[in-house]
């Protein structure tokens, strides 16, 4: 007998043995003796059951013996299957978490800017629109920074564009540092920067767009051959109790701005939106 019909036989004979009672053997069916009514040959893996203590087979015992046989085969077969199934599932659960961990670096890298590490602009955007209708619903205040390097123009002409890249390293980096942890740092684009401040009064702005303007003028940014100083002027709008709709296009404008003003105002400073600057035309407010 091989081996593997031993184990076969093995696996049948047991409970054979103590469903019928009698004393039986389990042979490879080619070295079966006998094919009289002492023998059960069983299909694949070609072993037949033997009756060894003198009395044959009933019929009754016959079809016993080949439903037993097949229950057991059957088993076996569901075994093997579930063991694919599982082998499948445990290959989709790592495919599924390899996508979950792809998902989140993507989702990751698309609302980041890639030079400051910062959000970027349309991070930021849909932050603003969502931020405003939490605070229009529960209202909370929000306010929005803007904050444009000034004569940036002029540290990529004096010292180069590489130079410039670096400042604005440092900028992001300020910002970061500047922030609480549920305010959202971004860049808006190019030299321009901005903060959403949720919870945060405008009249509670001064202390934090002075902070970084100062700090930002007392940190010289190391490029080679040189330590670069950049100042910024910075416009804050905020949502007023008496709005009741807002859009963050609307909002961006009003700080937008307040920024124009610092600019007209000499740069380095702070300007807050109020309605006076409502009449400013989009057209002054953009070139900065
Ligand atoms: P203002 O005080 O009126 O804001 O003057 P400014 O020179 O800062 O403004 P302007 O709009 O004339 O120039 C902005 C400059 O910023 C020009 C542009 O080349 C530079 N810039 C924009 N994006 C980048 C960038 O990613 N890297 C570098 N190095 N420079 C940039
Ligand atoms: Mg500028
Ligand atoms: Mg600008």
């Amino acid at each position: 007998m091989s081996r593997d019909i031993d184990v076969a036989g093995a696996r049948i004979l047991a409970p054979l043995s103590s469903l019928l009672r009698k004393p039986l053997r389990v042979v490879d069916s080619q070295s079966a003796e006998r094919t009289d009514a002492f023998t059960v040959h069983l299909p694949l893996p070609h072993l037949s059951v033997v009756s060894a203590g003198g009395a044959p087979f009933s019929e009754a015992e016959r079809h016993l013996i080949y439903e037993i046989f097949d229950l057991i085969r059957h088993a076996e077969e569901n075994t093997v299957r579930v063991q694919e199934l599982q082998v499948r599932v445990n290959r989709l659960e790592r495919e599924n978490l390899d996508l979950i961990v792809k998902h989140r670096i993507l989702s990751e890298n698309s609302s980041r800017d890639s030079l400051t590490g910062l959000y970027n602009r349309w991070y930021v955007m849909d932050k603003i629109e969502a931020e405003i209708n939490r605070s229009l619903r529960h209202g909370a205040p929000l306010s929005l920074m803007m904050l444009d390097i000034d004569h940036f123009k002029n540290v990529n002409d004096t010292y180069g564009h590489m130079a410039g890249d670096q400042v604005l390293q440092s900028v992001g980096k300020l910002l970061r540092e500047s922030c609480r942890v549920y305010d959202v740092p971004g860049r808006y684009g190019g030299e321009e920067f901005c903060i959403l401040l949720p919870e945060t009064k405008l009249d509670n702005t001064s202390v934090v767009a002075n902070r970084i303007r100062e700090r930002l003028e007392m940190t010289g940014v190391d490029v080679p051959g040189a330590s670069v100083v950049v100042t910024a002027s910075i416009g804050v709008a905020g949502i007023e109790s008496s709005d009741t709709v807002i859009t963050g296009a609307g909002l961006i404008d009003r700080a937008d701005k307040a920024l124009y003003i610092a600019k007209e105002h000499g740069r380095n400073r702070v300007e807050f939106w109020d309605d006076a600057m409502s009449g400013l035309g989009r057209g002054q407010t953009t070139d900065h």
